[in-house]
């Protein structure tokens, strides 16, 4: 075997599947920014499809168009526009396919309807995150124009959302304070009589543990990869983690007590023991944060990586047993034969498993992505 990315299809089906039936009869956008969460956005979104997701959510232009040109032709969400999209014709070219973009300023709003025939498009109001969205005090001035064009019939307005800043963190006072704020944007919305078809607020986590958020549809991108958007949180819903990441052992050895491992010998032998070489290192987007911290699984064993993490390579603590190369290794995955899990890792590194998934799909050069589908294979 080579070191390999193994994204089980069938986790997200059943996933998407899973929240489908939680949040009924709001609907399910699954998000596959990023490359679908490093698990791959075509076929993430594919899966999602097939497990009943009837919106799937996008950051940028080139990612809805990646879509529509992979043949998804469903009701597809964008929600980051620059300059460039406008300029070199993305813009044009996703409206013309039917993506629902998203306007934060009355600027981007008109070069939206600008750039084709009755674009359909959302309108996003900043309740406290500070990032996307039109700031409270802009946002009569955005719905009044976006009522304009509706009413000129230059475009479709088909949603109203808002962002989250902390549903990670159910009782946090920013959660009540955001919704209501959204609440009333909705009501200066309405006033300039705009009536969206949909009407969005949670994520993951609020999806899960605020059901007064869902609205019409639920923005959904950790839980539909199988991992937990709020640890100590959530519930069990039975989500299944679709990403596993192996490699083979590379080589495994004795060392004598007293010798130091890896760049800076920050972890020293007080014992003879054993050590295992794994082909990964933070090239490949083992986490350098995991030095010393993180652990593996051979034959369902955890074994602690020792030292630092380097770019191609980590070294384990076998324990006193040596283990022939090309003996699978698991640094992570579903955690159903006893390996860590990427919410394990993201805990020993302090981080959230959002980025453990993520860069790992990001730096999969030297990785190979497979897909499985445990329902057929
Ligand atoms: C990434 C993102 C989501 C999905 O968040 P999860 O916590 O992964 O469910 C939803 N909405 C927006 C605007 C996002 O950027």
């Amino acid at each position: 075997m080579r070191p390999e990315i193994v994204v089980d299809l069938a986790a997200i089906r059943h996933n998407v599947r899973t929240l489908v039936g939680l949040v009924a009869p709001a609907s399910v956008m699954t998000v596959v920014k990023a490359d679908g969460y490093g698990h791959g956005m075509v076929e993430a979104a594919r899966a999602a499809r097939g497990g009943g997701a009837e919106w799937i959510g996008v950051a940028t232009v080139p990612e809805a168009l990646r879509l529509r040109d992979a043949g998804d032709d469903g009701r597809i969400l964008c929600w980051l526009t620059l300059p460039e999209d406008v300029e070199d014709g993305s813009l044009a070219r996703a409206v013309e396919s039917d993506v629902d973009v998203t306007a934060y300023t009355v600027e981007r709003l008109d070069q939206i309807v600008a750039s084709g025939a009755n674009p359909r498009v959302q309108l996003k109001v900043d309740t406290g995150l500070s990032r996307g969205g039109a700031a409270l005090a802009d946002w009569p001035a955005l719905a009044q124009r976006a009522a304009e064009h509706q009413q000129a019939a230059r475009a479709r307005i088909t949603g109203i959302w808002s962002h989250f800043s902390c549903s990670d963190e159910p009782d946090h006072p920013a959660n009540d304070l955001q919704h209501e704020r959204y609440r009333a944007a909705l009501r200066t919305a309405e006033e300039a009589g705009l009536r969206p078809d949909v009407r969005h607020l949670a994520n993951s986590a609020a999806a899960i543990l605020r059901p007064q958020s869902r609205y019409d549809v639920v923005r959904v991108g950790l839980a539909s990869y199988g991992l937990d958007p709020a640890p100590g949180h959530t519930p069990d819903l039975g989500l299944r983690p679709a990403m596993t990441v192996r490699a083979p052992l590379a080589l495994s050895k004795r060392i004598d007590r007293g010798e130091g491992v890896s760049y800076g010998r920050t972890w020293i032998a007080d014992d003879a023991t054993t050590v295992g070489l794994v082909p990964v290192g933070y090239g490949d987007g083992v986490p350098r944060h995991g030095s010393n911290a993180i652990e593996v699984a051979i034959d369902g064993v955890r074994r602690p990586v020792r030292g630092r993490v380097c770019m191609d390579q980590v070294v384990v603590d076998l324990g006193g047993e040596l283990a022939p190369a090309g003996t699978p290794v698991t640094l992570f995955g579903p955690g159903a034969h006893g390996e860590p899990t990427a919410q394990d890792w993201a805990q020993a590194c302090g981080t959230i498993s959002y980025e453990i998934v993520t860069r790992f799909g990001a730096s999969s050069a030297r990785l190979v992505r497979r897909y499985v589908d445990g329902d057929r294979d």
